[in-house]
């Protein structure tokens, strides 16, 4: 039997790419299993097949236009731990258990993994199985056969990544194992997008990269310990493979670029104190001093306008009913005199 593909080629992972037994094939399963894992071993397989597949469904004359694996998600968010209710995206993925990556890629053409909603990679470490050495959950390398080294990277996009709680000690460290690993001959234009890392031990492992990003990703922990990002490998100092022109944008950096607008704005009318007005380029010159009689009208100072930034626009609006705008040098008079007062007053 040949298998066509059109191209780029679309594999979803629940249909049955992967032959377990001689004229059997299935997909990954999805949920917890009963017992809890009992699809983890199949579920790495059969996403090692599919991998394999999509990599072939390239034309090895070219031209290449990659692949995409679809994970699909589940209708509610994925949850730690989850009881497996409402588990239909969670992928439990079993390592051969000797320390590899559950998931070995080595790259020939581009290949692009997408969740369609919260779908979530659980690294499945069986609880009766005292010898079973765990590690990263994908270990990414180019193969250097495609066309040139990297042609078109790789893509993980919208997928939750989690490990199992890890007993850690001063003893016992937290372990070096990363949802995403690349190693050896390392990876280019490698983009992990709007995905969440959740309790694992390295989240993202750049050992040898090349003009990768990681855009508007979550990184969280709370049943471990871990490192968010890991670049280079602290040997090969002077090797030109090294990770390097690494992007990390998310959320936040968006967000704290808008509220330093908003600040500039909000201080246009400059000083209460000595009258002056400042262009925006100097407008951090100007502090939103909280003033004890506006405080006594409208309550307790929440926090400093300047940290304003995560607050919502209410929050914000609230506090500054409270503050006067004042330059430096005048806000540091009227903070000089309160306090002289206030000493008085105690005497
Ligand atoms: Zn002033």
């Amino acid at each position: 039997m040949s298998i066509m593909w059109s191209q780029p080629a679309i594999f979803n992972v629940l249909d049955p790419w992967y032959e377990i037994s001689p004229g059997v094939f299935v997909g990954m399963v999805p949920g917890q299993g009963s017992p809890v894992g009992q699809f983890a071993v199949q579920n790495r397989q059969a996403l090692q097949a599919i991998i394999n597949l999509a990599q072939a469904s390239n034309d090895q004359s070219g031209p290449y236009y990659g692949a995409l694996i679809v994970f699909p998600g589940h209708s509610g968010p994925a949850t730690q731990g989850g009881t497996g209710e409402d588990a239909g995206g969670e992928y439990l993925i079993q390592a051969p258990g000797d320390g590899t990556a559950a998931i070995p890629i080595t790259i020939n053409w581009p290949l692009r993994f997408l969740g369609t909603g919260n779908a979530k990679l659980t690294y499945f470490i069986p609880p009766d199985d005292p010898d079973f050495l765990p590690g990263d959950m994908f270990s990414v390398e180019t193969s250097g056969t495609g066309e040139g080294t990297n042609i078109g990277g790789m893509t993980f996009e919208d997928l939750l990544f989690h490990y199992p709680a890890i007993t850690t000690s001063d003893t016992i460290p937290i372990p070096q194992w990363a949802a995403i690993h690349t190693v050896l001959a390392g990876v280019e234009n490698f983009r992990i997008v709007r995905c969440t890392f959740a309790d694992c031990p390295i989240a993202v492992w750049f050992e040898q990269a090349l003009d990768c990003s990681i855009l508007q990703c979550f990184i969280n922990y709370s049943a471990n310990a871990g490192f968010g990002l890991i670049l280079g490998n602290g040997q090969n100092m002077g090797d030109t493979n090294s990770a390097k022109q690494i992007f990390v944008t998310d959320y936040d950096a968006a967000r704290y670029a808008q509220w330093k607008k908003r600040l500039t704005r909000l201080k246009v009318s400059g000083c209460v104190t000595c009258g002056k007005k400042y262009p925006p380029r100097l407008r951090h010159l100007l502090d939103f001093d909280h003033s004890p009689d506006l405080v006594k009208r409208f309550g307790a100072k929440r926090f400093n306008i300047a940290n304003g930034a995560m607050r919502s626009n209410r929050a914000v609006a609230l506090e500054l009913r409270k503050c006067r705008l004042r330059c430096r040098s005048c806000h540091q008079g009227v903070t000089r005199a309160r306090r002289k007062r206030q000493a008085k007053k105690a005497a």
